[in-house]
Formats: structure tokens, C-alpha cells, sequence
């Protein structure tokens, strides 16, 4: 398995090429989305956000935000490890305290917020894709870079 570290080195060393990559395919700005959100994704959403990480430290004092993430999830659960299911569950997370956070600001509205995030990703469907693929393609740096790609529950039902 590898060290938080070397997580981070292939992060950075990746998400250059892979925004090359994806600019050939979807246009330079996909590729520029697509590497930030890889970055992004690598350093500060890890699935290791479920234990004491180099991701988690990231987050300093806002931290806290992942208590509940850390505190329902084992380390390299399949809620936390697993492709797709993994990034779906922290972007839900951070949607939920975004949720909590414009609840409690004067003026501010959870509705108009949305329906803006939904125009958004309509009006740039080719964009939303290379953030949501830039995120999901360093989960899977990480996993096969873990050397066993398959959450632990995975592997346990595998083995019997
Ligand atoms: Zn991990």
C-alpha cells in the first residue's frame, strides 16, 4: 500500500499529463477543469479522508468537516475506497454541510444556489464531465496505487 507521500507525488506528477490528455479529447478548457479537479481530487478529497491522512490535514481547521465521514467508514471501506461510491459520498458530504451552511447565513438560499449549480452544469455539460472524471480518475491513481484496487469489503467477499 502506498504511503500518504507517495499518494501525493503521483497526484502532482499525474494531473499534468492527464489534463493533456483530456484537453485532446474534450478541448483545453476540459483539460484544464479535468487536471485542477484531478489535483483537487488527489490532495484534498482522497478516499483517505477516512482516516488520519495528508488529505485530511489539507483541510486544517475545517477538518471537522469530515468527522462524520471518518467515524461512519473503516479505512478502505467500499463507502470510502470503492469507484464512483467514494466520490459520490464526499461530494454528498460537502453538498450536505453546504446545505447546513447556507441554512444559517442571512439572505442566503439553498433553492437559488442549486437551480444555479444545475444551470451551470447544463450550460457546460463537457466541463461538468472533466471535473466529475478529473475527480474519479484520481480515486483510481490512488487504488492502484494501494496495489489491491478493490475495497476491503470487496476483497473479503471475493475470498469466500
Ligand atoms: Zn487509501
Amino acid at each position: 500500500m502506498a504511503s500518504g507521500r507517495d499518494h501525493d507525488r503521483a497526484t502532482c506528477l499525474s494531473c499534468l499529463p492527464f489534463g493533456l490528455l483530456l484537453g485532446v479529447l474534450l478541448g483545453h478548457w476540459c483539460g484544464l477543469i479535468g487536471a485542477v479537479a484531478f489535483f483537487v481530487g488527489g490532495l484534498w478529497l482522497s478516499p483517505d479522508l477516512d482516516t488520519h491522512s495528508n488529505a485530511l490535514r489539507r483541510w486544517g481547521p475545517l477538518a471537522f468537516l469530515w468527522w462524520p465521514y471518518r467515524r461512519l467508514l473503516r479505512h478502505r471501506s467500499v463507502w470510502s475506497h470503492g469507484p464512483l461510491l467514494g466520490t459520490i459520498g464526499r461530494l454528498s458530504l460537502l453538498t450536505a454541510w453546504l446545505w447546513c451552511l447556507l441554512a444559517v447565513i442571512p439572505g442566503a438560499d439553498w433553492n437559488t444556489f442549486w437551480s444555479s449549480a444545475i444551470q451551470w452544469f447544463n450550460a457546460q455539460p463537457q466541463q461538468a464531465v472533466a471535473m466529475l472524471v478529473g475527480l474519479e480518475a484520481s480515486v483510481w491513481l490512488h487504488l492502484i496505487l494501494d496495489g489491491d484496487p478493490l475495497p476491503v469489503e470487496w476483497n473479503r467477499s471475493r475470498r469466500q
